[in-house]
């Protein structure tokens, strides 16, 4: 493996999850094995922040950036030869960030379900993170514009969960009204 495939692996590790620099680094390292350079690593990550690749929402936090990367950047990365297929992963990315600053920025960060504030709970690692519930399945065609409101939930992990312990999932209203009946009987 050569070297200018750090930028490919810690997109990967990264996912659509906020990670710091050092776990970024370990999940790298899991990959790459005895290959493995910390400083390329590390340097990978800078350079991928000053090209607009990552945000940094928080000291040393990084999670891939909002905007969508110039198509010469996303084949520049992939190092493989499947360039069009990058693409698409990409596109569906950016589309699933605007899904989820929109969520965000109408219902705010708070669980919908049980109001918890992840980074309340967990402290500054968990800034801004909380999962955003599709109440459509996301199988249907690319056409389908989610309507904020109703369609796109913000959901800490375990009411996320929850949620699809049945299939369908359940409502939202169901679950606020286990919860609280949960909660009266504790
Ligand atoms: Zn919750
Ligand atoms: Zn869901």
């Amino acid at each position: 493996m050569t070297d200018k495939t750090y930028p490919e692996l810690i997109l990967q590790v990264i996912g659509s999850f906020p990670r710091t620099t050092g776990e970024i680094c370990d999940l790298v390292r899991q990959k790459r094995g005895a290959d493995f350079n910390e400083h390329s690593c590390r340097e990978a990550l800078s350079t991928m922040g000053k090209k607009g690749l990552l945000e940094s929402p928080a000291r040393g936090v990084w999670a891939r950036a909002t905007k969508i990367a110039p198509r010469e950047e996303v084949e520049n990365l992939s190092g493989f030869p499947e360039g069009a297929k990058k693409e698409i992963t990409v596109n569906r990315y950016e589309r699933d960030r605007r899904n989820r600053k929109a969520a965000i920025a109408f219902h705010g960060i708070a669980c919908l379900a049980c109001n918890v504030r992840m980074a309340e709970r967990y402290g500054e690692i968990a800034d801004g993170f909380i999962e955003i519930h599709h109440t459509k399945s996301l199988s249907t065609s690319d056409e389908y514009t989610p309507d904020v409101e109703t369609d796109l939930i913000p959901l800490c992990p375990n009411c996320h969960t929850v949620v699809h312990l049945v299939n369908p999932p359940m409502r939202l209203e169901e679950l606020k009204l286990r919860l609280a009946e949960a909660t009266k009987r504790r």
